[in-house]
């Protein structure tokens, strides 16, 4: 028998990512569409999905640089690292996603007349409630769900989640083929963060420290998520 090496466990999960994008890339409009039109979808506009606790957007960089294009901002007033992470031996922060920063409690961007930046709102939101598990439809909570849904606005959604699944395993593998692992060290109060993307690393506040950081499960390669 003999002992997997974290190399070993990164390609492995290269080659599942992979296969998990050739799957998505073959996956059907029509029949995405039909589970769409089963399920039944119209928005109420009620920005539930847009406020609140839950609400915690995933962003990657190419949408980022959309976002700060129209909404006139800098990355780090956009956007911010999650609380949860790994410390390093330096005393730094590591931690694999962006997400949108919020204003007390509500995604920043979300506006009484609707989304300011919404011709450069995310994936995930342009394709909320829905998202794929395995190519079948799945939903988070919304009140919209359950009505009547038009067959166009149908294919669009469904055309939408399936550009959305293979973005997000692109993004997961152009991660994992550009990370460098570091040797763990114990959590501290407050640190320099080093987000780690599809573009590589970003270290930042380097002058502004990161307050509150959270130490996750240490592990040796990372698994990205995209989630709400
Ligand atoms: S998607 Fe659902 S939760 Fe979000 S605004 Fe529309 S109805 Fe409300
Ligand atoms: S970016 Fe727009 S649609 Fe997405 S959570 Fe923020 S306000 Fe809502």
């Amino acid at each position: 028998m003999s002992l997997q090496s974290p190399q070993d466990s990164r390609e492995r999960q290269l080659a599942e990512l992979r296969k998990s994008l050739e799957a998505a890339k073959g996956l059907s409009t029509k029949e995405l569409a039909a589970q769409i039109e089963m399920i039944g979808f119209q928005c109420l506009g009620c920005k539930d999905c847009c406020r609140g606790e839950d609400n915690s957007v995933v962003v990657f960089p190419f949408e980022i640089r959309s976002i700060l294009e129209a909404a006139g901002l800098d990355w780090l007033e956009a956007v911010e690292p999650p609380g949860e992470g790994e410390w390093d031996r330096d005393g730094c922060f590591h931690t694999l996603e962006w997400r949108l920063k919020k204003n007390e409690g509500s995604c920043q961007f979300c506006r009484e007349n609707g989304c300011r930046i919404y011709e450069a709102r995310p994936l995930l939101c342009s394709t909320y409630p829905f998202y794929l598990d395995h190519g079948t439809v799945q939903c988070s909570e919304c009140r919209g769900l359950g009505r009547m849904i038009d067959p166009a606005e149908a294919k669009k959604l469904a055309e939408r989640l399936i550009e959305r699944s293979i973005t997000e395993i692109g993004e997961a593998i152009s991660l994992l083929e550009k990370y460098h692992d570091f040797e763990r060290g114990q959590p501290k109060e407050r640190g320099p963060c080093i987000v780690h993307d599809s573009e590589g690393e970003h270290k930042i506040f380097e002058k502004t420290e990161l307050e509150g950081a959270r130490a996750s499960e240490p592990r040796s390669s990372p698994r990205p998520r995209s989630c709400r």
